[in-house]
C-alpha cells in the first residue's frame, strides 16, 4: 500500500466568487462523486442555501488526487459565522484565496485571510472567472500582490466554470500545503480532536466534525469533551465522501466525523476538544469560545394558539444550532412568545425563514436590537435586551454599548457617499489606504447598534453593490441612547417601543407615529398616537375617529332628532375612549415592526 499524505485545506472567498463551483469541479476531476450524481453546488445541501446561493452550513469532503488524500472544508462566507470559520482554519494547513476577477478582493475575505495568516496557513492565491469578458486580471493581480507580497507567477488563474486551471490548482495544493502529521509518533499520543462543526442527526445523534490533531479514535471509544465536560462513547467514526462513510478509525492528521449518543449540539460545541475519557491528562486545544449573540428580537406566533407549535419548532432548531438563544417572554400586545439572540442579521433571517418554511409558522418579529449594559444609581449593573426591561431614566447612572471595528472596502469613486453614510452611523475613521489603484480600504470604529440592522445593505446601495464590510467586536463604550416609548390612546405599547440615540429620538418618534397613523385602522373615537422619552412627549399624531353616520336613515327636516342622535353617539364614544380598548389587527402590528 502506498503511504498516502493527507493535505487539508479550505477555500477563502467572498459570496459569489465561485467557491461552491470550484468545489464542484474538484469533486469531478478527482472522481469523488460519480458523474451521474453530480449536480451544481453539490456541497450546499440545505434548500435555503441552494436557493440563495449561499453556504450556511460548512461541508467537508475527502478527495484523492495523485494518490494523496485531500480534505477540503467549504466554509460559510458570512461575517455572522466568523467564529466557526476561525475554527475551520485551525483544522487545516492551507487555504486557497479565491478572488473573482470581476470583483476584486472583498472586506469579509480579508478578515478571514488575516485569520488564516495568523494561523500560519499556507495561502494559495487564485483568481477565478477568467473566462468572463469583464474579468480584470491585471488589477486583481495587483491587489493580491499588494495584500500578500507574492510574485505574479505565484497567482493561479482559473475558471471554476469551465474547469480551466483546476487540475493545476490541485497539484499546487499537494506541492505547497504541508502534509498533515500522521506519523506513528503523533498517532501514539493521547487523542485530541478539534471540533470545527457539529450537527444533530435524527438517526446518529450529535455528529461532531473533527480534525484529529493527535492520537487515534474509533467506534466504541469512551470520549470526553473538555469544554463542556460531557462524556460519551463514539458510535461511529468516518470520513466525508461527501456523505458520511464509516471507517475503522480516524488518525492524527485526518478530518472526519464522530457520531455520538449526545442529543444536543450545545454539548459538542465548535472549538471544543475531544479526548479519550481514560486519558485524563490530555489538554484542551486553545481557542475554545462560546460565541455570544449580538442581535436580539422577540418572536411571536401571529396566531396566539400557535405558541406551543412555535416552542417546539424553536427547540428543534436549537438541537442543531448552538448559537441560537431562546427565552420565553410575555408581551401585553403580542401575547406569549420568545426573546431570541442571534449572531447577526443573517442568522436571524435564516432562523425566521426556517420557522416559516420547515414549520409553517406565521410570525411577528419585533425590531431587532443589540443589548446594553446599564449601571443603576443603586450600583447594580444589568444587561438589558428589550425596551420593556429598560429602567426608569431617573434610576440610570450609566449606559454602555458594544463597539466594533469595521473594515470597509470600496472603489474610490464612491468615497464621498461612503464617508457620508458612515458619518450618519457614528463611524470614526481610524485608517484609510489604497488597495490596488482604484479601491480604498477604510477602518472605522462604530457602535454595534448602528452596524447590525442594515448598514451592510445601505453600503451596498451607496456603492452600486461594490462596497463590502466586515467587523469584529472591540469594547464597551458609554452610550447616549434613550428609550422611545410608544403610546396609543395614552397606553404604553411595549412591543413598539425602541431604543434610539438621543440625538435621533425626535426624528425617530415622528416617523413612528406617522407610520402608526397610516396603518392603524380608525376607531369609533379619535385616538392620540404618541412617542415619548421619559415623561416628555416628542411626537404626536391623532388618528381621526371613524364617524358612522347614525342619522343617515332620517331624511326629512327633523333637525332636533338628528342632533339628539349625534349627541348620543358622542357619549357612547366617550365611554369607549375611557375604557381605552383599541383593536389593532396583527397585520398593522407587523407592518409597524417592519422598518
Ligand atoms: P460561492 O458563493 O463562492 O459559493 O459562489 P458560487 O460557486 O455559487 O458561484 C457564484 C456564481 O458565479 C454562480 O452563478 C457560478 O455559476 C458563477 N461562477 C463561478 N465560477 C465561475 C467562473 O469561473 N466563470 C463564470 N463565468 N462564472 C462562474
Ligand atoms: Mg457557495
Amino acid at each position: 500500500m502506498v503511504k498516502q499524505g493527507i493535505y487539508n485545506f479550505c477555500i477563502i472567498a467572498h459570496i459569489d466568487h465561485g467557491k461552491s463551483t470550484l468545489a464542484d469541479r474538484m469533486l469531478e476531476v478527482t472522481n469523488t462523486v460519480e458523474q451521474r450524481k453530480m449536480r451544481e453546488q453539490l456541497l450546499d445541501s440545505m434548500e435555503l442555501e441552494r436557493e440563495r446561493g449561499i453556504t450556511i452550513k460548512l461541508q467537508p469532503v475527502r478527495m484523492e488526487w495523485q494518490e494523496q488524500i485531500l480534505n477540503l472544508i467549504d466554509t460559510p462566507g458570512h461575517v455572522d459565522f466568523q467564529y466557526e470559520v476561525s475554527r475551520s482554519l485551525k483544522a487545516v494547513e492551507g487555504a486557497i484565496l479565491l478572488v473573482d476577477a470581476t470583483q476584486g478582493v472583498q472586506a469579509q475575505t480579508l478578515t478571514t485571510l488575516y485569520q488564516a495568516v495568523e494561523s500560519d496557513l499556507i495561502i494559495i492565491p487564485v483568481i477565478n472567472k477568467i473566462d468572463l469578458p469583464a474579468a480584470d486580471v491585471p488589477e486583481t493581480v495587483k491587489e493580491i500582490k499588494q495584500l500578500l507580497g507574492v510574485k505574479e507567477d505565484e497567482i493561479l488563474l482559473i475558471s471554476a466554470k469551465t474547469g480551466e486551471g483546476v487540475e493545476q490548482l490541485l497539484d499546487e495544493v499537494v506541492k505547497l500545503v504541508p502534509a498533515a502529521k500522521s506519523s506513528a509518533i503523533e498517532a501514539d499520543k493521547a487523542l485530541r480532536c478539534l471540533i470545527f462543526d457539529s450537527m444533530y442527526d435524527d438517526y446518529k445523534g450529535v455528529v461532531a466534525y473533527v480534525r484529529v490533531v493527535e492520537g487515534a479514535v474509533k467506534a466504541g471509544d469512551g470520549i470526553k469533551l473538555k469544554g463542556t465536560g460531557v462524556s460519551d462513547r463514539v458510535v461511529e467514526a468516518g470520513t466525508f465522501s461527501p456523505g458520511w462513510e464509516a471507517r475503522e478509525n480516524l488518525q492524527a492528521g485526518e478530518i472526519g466525523y464522530l457520531a455520538t449518543g449526545l442529543k444536543e449540539v450545545r454539548q459538542a460545541r465548535v472549538g471544543d476538544t475531544i479526548v479519550k475519557s481514560n486519558e485524563k491528562e490530555a489538554l484542551a486545544l486553545p481557542g475554545f469560545k462560546v460565541p455570544q449573540p449580538k442581535v436580539f428580537a422577540g418572536i411571536y406566533p401571529a396566531q396566539g394558539d400557535e405558541f406551543s407549535k412555535l416552542r417546539e419548532a424553536l427547540a428543534k432548531l436549537q438541537l442543531n444550532d448552538a448559537s441560537l438563544k431562546v427565552q420565553q417572554e410575555q408581551s401585553n400586545a403580542l401575547g406569549q412568545g420568545f426573546r431570541c439572540g442571534f449572531l447577526g442579521m443573517l442568522h436571524l433571517d435564516i432562523v425566521q425563514e426556517r420557522l416559516k418554511r420547515e414549520h409553517k409558522l406565521e410570525l411577528v418579529i419585533t425590531t431587532p436590537t443589540v443589548h446594553y449594559r446599564i449601571s443603576g444609581t443603586n450600583g447594580e449593573v444589568k444587561e438589558v435586551y428589550t425596551p420593556a426591561e429598560w429602567p426608569d431614566p431617573a434610576q440610570v447612572e450609566r449606559i454602555e454599548e458594544q463597539y466594533v471595528e469595521s473594515e470597509v472596502i470600496v472603489p474610490d469613486k464612491y468615497l464621498g457617499p461612503v464617508f457620508e453614510l458612515m458619518k450618519q452611523h457614528e463611524g470614526i475613521l481610524t485608517k484609510q489606504e489604497h488597495l490596488g489603484d482604484r479601491r480604498v480600504r477604510l477602518v472605522y470604529e462604530l457602535p454595534l447598534r448602528e452596524l447590525v440592522v442594515d448598514l451592510y445593505d445601505q453600503l451596498k446601495s451607496a456603492t452600486a453593490g461594490f462596497g463590502s464590510l466586515s467587523y469584529e467586536l472591540i469594547d464597551w463604550r458609554a452610550a447616549e441612547v434613550v428609550k422611545l416609548s410608544i403610546l396609543i390612546n395614552h397606553e404604553l405599547m411595549e412591543a413598539l417601543s425602541l431604543i434610539v440615540p438621543r440625538s435621533k429620538a425626535v426624528k425617530a418618534g415622528r416617523q413612528v407615529v406617522a407610520k402608526m397613523k397610516q396603518v392603524i385602522p380608525r376607531q369609533m373615537y379619535a385616538v392620540p398616537l404618541q412617542a415619548a422619552m421619559g415623561g416628555t412627549i416628542l411626537a404626536r399624531e391623532t388618528l381621526p375617529a371613524m364617524r358612522k353616520d347614525v342619522t343617515g336613515h332620517l331624511y326629512g327636516g327633523d333637525v332636533t332628532r338628528k342632533r339628539k342622535l349625534l349627541e348620543k353617539q358622542k357619549k357612547g364614544k366617550k365611554k369607549m375612549a375611557a375604557r381605552g380598548s383599541i383593536d389593532i389587527p396583527p397585520a398593522a402590528y407587523i407592518s409597524l415592526l417592519k422598518r
